[in-house]
């Protein structure tokens, strides 16, 4: 896509600081960090959501930011924790639409966290409604 960040990248018209590259992924530094450490996992060709991205790519992904997990707990940067976060869709919190998947470094005190809705651990499902609702997704797989 012409007008995608992420795709100029790839392409080397904006630069980027690169931690992995391969012939299907990129990772690198994300210029808007969380904290120290911040690192975007991409594939290489554009596709917007995660959902739509064949499972090779989709899975080496993940066995890449596993990798980089792994050297980022080896390495000296602040770090009692890591999340992974993916925003697959806009209302997701998804940016830039070309898939990809945030690891970043957390620590106590980091200032950042989740919004949770009112009803959060006050009003659970019962089993019922869970076992539906997996009924719902389990034939679609
Ligand atoms: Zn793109």
């Amino acid at each position: 896509m012409s007008d995608c960040v992420f795709c100029k990248i790839v392409s080397g018209e904006f630069t980027s600081s690169k931690v992995y590259e391969d012939d299907s992924i990129l990772a690198f530094m994300d210029i808007q960090p969380v904290n120290e450490g911040h690192i975007l996992i991409i594939p290489k060709k554009h596709v917007e959501l995660i959902a739509d991205l064949d499972n090779e790519t989709s899975a080496k992904m993940f066995v890449i930011a596993g990798k980089i997990n792994k050297a980022l707990r080896k390495s000296d940067l602040k770090l009692e924790g890591i999340n992974y976060f993916l925003a697959d869709g806009e209302t997701a919190g998804q940016e830039v639409f070309h898939t990809h998947l945030h690891i970043y470094p957390r620590f106590v005190g980091d200032g950042f966290g989740m919004v949770y809705n009112e009803n959060y651990r006050k009003v659970l499902p019962k089993r019922a409604e869970l076992d539906l609702i997996a009924e719902k997704v389990r034939i679609l797989l």
